[in-house]
């Protein structure tokens, strides 16, 4: 039978529901708010786009923390290796960096894009750009892939929460994710030392310990090892920093040890310990002892976690008990949810990403079995 399917947001989440929908003979309209589609997509390629992780299985499910068991049966069904091969099978070649972060050779997601939208309108999609949901549709089922509310500007900007929560579907409050934290710094260091980076460091919050990069920014510290600690950063303000993690404290000591001779501090800190500019400031910034255990225990305090508006994901969204195991929405049959607009975490390492894919490829399935099995189920949308 010909049926047909309205999917809500035209992001990576979007367009892969659309892609399966009409391979499986649907009439798929999908709608977007925005004039053009996926600009958060092509704004995560800016700098360089991070598809998926090339952790083993195991590892990369244990990313999503408390929401791995409600992913993991989406994500084993269509896993890293099928991102990676559906990517190539746009002609997009892609490559494991050295942290294990997998990305396509041409860095960007626009090239993607273009290939991917060639393929859905050669399918037969239909692109509704400029048009708002208001909560309702005409189709046979919708797909919701409207995202999180990270950087409203590119169109995750949530306000559908408001139109879910009046048929009583749960919306958890958003918060930002993957998010710099904000630190009093002194007018030196914001002038000096903004956009430097601290190479291998460690940062430890609230007992847990990540390995990694970060930024001084004008606002705080910023930068991979500071977002996957997040969840802790939300309890706590304490952070410290290892600014030679490497090195053990009497390893560090015996380098410590060495003749200064007529080296001035920085430049003994420099050459003795490897620290660099931007982490010897930070040491006088916390007023840490210069010895081998201040360098190894930088403590500073955050005074919070930069706004929605500049986080790279969001927390919160569709509390999961609101959907079943195919996302399809307990309260409201024939409507599915999926991608960043349901409320887990993850860190940043293409964890995002992939999770958005696994469950609108999930979604799509059911949606499609919806109609092809069972002729006693209701399969239009009940208005
Ligand atoms: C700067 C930055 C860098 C990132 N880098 C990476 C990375 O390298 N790797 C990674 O894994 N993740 C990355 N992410 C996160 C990733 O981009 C998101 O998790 C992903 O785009 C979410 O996909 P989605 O399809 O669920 O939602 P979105 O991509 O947010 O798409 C939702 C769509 O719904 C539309 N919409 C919303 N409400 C309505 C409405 N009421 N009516 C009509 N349309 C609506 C929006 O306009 C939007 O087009 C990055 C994010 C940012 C901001």
């Amino acid at each position: 039978m010909s049926f047909s399917v309205d999917i809500v947001g035209a992001g990576p989440a979007g367009l892969t529901a659309a892609e399966i929908l009409a391979q499986g003979g649907a009439a798929v309209r999908v709608i977007d708010h925005m004039p053009s589609p996926a600009r958060k997509f092509l704004m995560a390629g800016r700098g360089g786009l991070n598809l998926t992780h090339s952790d083993p299985l195991d590892r990369f499910l244990d990313r999503y923390g408390e929401a791995r068991g409600f992913l993991e049966p989406a994500i084993r069904a269509f896993p890293p290796e099928a991102l990676i091969a559906w990517c190539n099978g746009l002609g997009i070649e892609t490559f494991i960096g050295s942290s294990g972060r997998v990305f396509p050779k041409t860095m960007k997601a626009s090239p993607l894009l273009r290939a991917w939208l060639r393929r859905l309108d050669g399918l037969g999609v239909k692109l509704a750009l400029k048009t708002e949901w208001m909560g309702e549709s005409q189709a046979d089922a919708m797909i919701l892939a409207m995202g999180g509310a990270s950087w409203p500007r590119l169109g995750s900007d949530a306000g559908w929460a408001t139109l879910l929560r009046r048929r009583g579907i749960e919306v958890k409050e958003f918060i930002p994710a993957n998010c710099g934290v904000t630190i009093g710094w002194s007018d030196f260091l914001k002038e000096r030392f903004a956009g430097e980076p601290l190479k291998r460091i460690a940062v430890t919050s609230g007992g847990r310990t990540v390995r990694g990069e970060a930024v001084v920014t004008r606002r705080g510290l910023e930068g991979g090892a500071v977002y996957a600690l997040g969840p802790q950063l939300r309890e706590t303000s304490e952070l410290t920093l290892d600014l030679r993690p490497d090195l053990t404290v009497a390893q560090l000591e015996a380098r410590l040890e060495r003749p200064k001779g007529k080296a001035s501090q920085s430049n003994f800190l420099r050459k003795a310990a490897g620290l660099s500019p931007v982490a010897i400031a930070l040491l006088r910034e916390a007023g840490a002892p210069v010895t081998a255990v201040g360098i190894k225990s930088v403590k500073l305090a955050t005074t919070g976690a930069d706004s929605l508006a500049r986080a790279i994901s969001s927390a919160g969204g569709v509390a999961l008990t609101e959907v079943d195991r195919s996302f399809e929405l307990k309260a409201w049959p024939g409507v599915y949810a999926v991608g960043e607009m349901l409320d887990w975490e993850a860190p940043t390492g293409g964890y995002l990403l992939q999770a958005c894919f696994s469950t609108a490829v999930a979604a799509a399935k059911a949606c499609l079995g919806r109609f092809s099995a069972a002729p006693d189920r209701p399969q239009s949308l009940p208005r």
